[in-house]
């Protein structure tokens, strides 16, 4: 165990989806946000203070590759005299990269929605016209006929 942890994964999202995405992680996770530049893809914060612990300054840095993004995140003891940070760090770690998953699988299944369902256009939301039909033969009738074209019966 050191005094800092540092990792990263490899997603195949665009930059500013991902940066959105993390933001929200940020703040379920209830980390701080003291830092933040979209045009470097640093962000930079504080885990939150427990009992027992100064708290961790993390960076989390979206950095663009050939085939995705890698999405770091680096967690070091807020405190600089503490050698030791039993395993806070690789735990604020692995719940950043937690919930980041989740979120992206939830945009994922949001996104497919989408496109399995265009658009809604205002005559799907009206209920569908019941069709007429001739209760002796079932042949299709006008709303206004009285007996039916087909087998003549009143209807
Ligand atoms: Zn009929």
């Amino acid at each position: 165990m050191a005094r800092e942890y540092e990792t990263f994964k490899e997603y195949l999202l665009d930059k500013s989806t991902l940066l959105t995405i993390i933001l929200k992680t940020l703040k379920l996770c209830k980390f701080s946000v003291q830092e933040w530049n979209e045009s470097t893809g640093r962000i930079q914060g504080k885990t939150r203070v427990s009992f027992g612990s100064w708290g961790e300054n993390y960076t989390v840095s979206v950095i663009k590759e050939d085939n995705g993004v890698r999405v770091f995140f680096n967690s070091k003891c807020a405190m600089p005299t503490q050698v030791i940070d039993w395993g806070k760090n690789k735990e604020n770690s692995e719940q950043f990269y937690k919930v980041l998953d989740r979120l992206i699988e939830e945009e994922k299944e949001n996104e497919a929605r989408k496109l399995r369902h265009p658009k809604v256009v205002a005559k799907d939301l009206k209920p569908k016209q019941k069709e007429l039909k001739c209760k002796h033969c079932k042949a299709k009738l006008d709303k206004d006929d009285t007996f039916c074209p087909e087998c003549g019966r009143k209807v």
